[in-house]
């Protein structure tokens, strides 16, 4: 697997305090990676170190494999761009007049591919405009923008949807996959609220006190968050058997208690291990959802 960003034992102390305490994270090629934590977990200081604003005090992060130490680093990040904490936009100028500014600031030949962009994020028809008369989702998009001007393949949004109405967020949403899916951008997205990201993250890194506490694929969040009926029995041999006969999905968690993850006609599979002279001790429906997966691994208040 290719990775844009991987961070190895990564350290970031300001003063005597830690915000980053060796983090490891790998974001692959094409992903949209959900950075999940609490507030103050070291989402933005993470951020802030790949895009050069601060230095790692210990540890290293490469980006498309090249070192945060090598000189090259600097035309690596060219092809990165990032909207961190509020948007760089002017708020006296339109949405052209500040995608310009941004052409000038990075030096590029001419205008061409400004219409484009615009059209990209849903702004084409703000026409004279000024950036402060937008909605929050309207400057948040014009952010993205900003960023996407110069072409990188990989954009890193801290927070994008804090603060946006239901409908600027699903604005926000739909222009990401869209980036992801049209233009194959990869997408490092910080978040405190999981279930935002849910919908459209391909990957996840979960930060708590500056350590990665998990990373997985969506795949794997979707299985963790399964529902199932988990079930104790005393014969595990005969419940293996009938299940694969009923062409039924399951998991052992422990000699005798199994999770099975569609659900089985209770009375078909009671009378068929009953046959095999199996008893079940419980039968039970587990439902872990997102918001107790966050909470087992990262605790309570998710909104916080
Ligand atoms: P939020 O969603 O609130 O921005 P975060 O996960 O992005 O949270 P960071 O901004 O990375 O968190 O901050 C991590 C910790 O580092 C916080 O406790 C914060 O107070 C502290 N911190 C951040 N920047 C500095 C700084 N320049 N000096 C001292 N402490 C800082």
């Amino acid at each position: 697997m290719e990775f844009v960003l991987k961070t190895n034992n990564l350290v970031k102390r300001y003063g005597g305090f830690t915000a980053l305490s060796g983090l490891n994270m790998n974001v692959p090629k094409g992903a949209i990676y959900g950075f999940i934590g609490k507030n103050g977990a070291g989402k933005t200081t993470l951020i802030r170190l790949i895009c050069g604003l601060q230095n790692p005090t210990a540890g290293s992060f490469n980006l498309y494999g090249t070192e945060n130490s090598d000189r090259n680093i600097a035309k690596c990040r060219k092809r990165m761009g990032a909207v961190v904490e509020t948007p760089s936009i002017y708020l006296n100028m339109t949405a052209e007049e500040n995608l310009k500014q941004q052409y000038l600031v990075l030096g590029l030949p001419n205008y061409d591919g400004i219409k484009e962009l615009l059209d990209l994020v849903g702004l084409s028809d703000t026409g004279k405009k000024k950036a402060k008369n937008f909605s929050l989702g309207m400057r948040q998009r014009l952010g993205i923008a900003v960023a996407l001007a110069g072409n990188p393949d990989f954009l890193v949004l801290d927070e994008p949807i804090n603060g946006l109405d239901p409908q600027g967020i699903v604005e926000i949403r739909e222009l990401i996959l869209k980036l992801n899916r049209e233009k194959n951008i990869t997408f490092l997205i910080s978040s405190h609220i999981l279930d935002e990201l849910s919908r459209i993250a391909t990957h996840y890194g979960f930060i708590d006190k500056g350590f990665l506490v998990k990373e997985m694929s969506a795949e794997e969040l979707d299985n963790a968050c399964r529902k199932c009926i988990r079930v104790e029995i005393t014969k595990p041999e005969a419940l293996t058997q009938v299940l694969d006969e009923m062409g039924i999905d399951y998991k052992f968690v422990s000699d005798n208690v199994a999770d099975i993850y569609s659900k089985p006609n209770v009375t078909q599979l009671t009378l068929s291990l009953a046959d095999k002279g199996c008893e079940i001790i419980s039968l039970k429906e587990q439902d872990e959802s997102l918001e107790s997966f966050y909470i087992g691994l990262l605790g309570g208040e998710n909104n916080a």
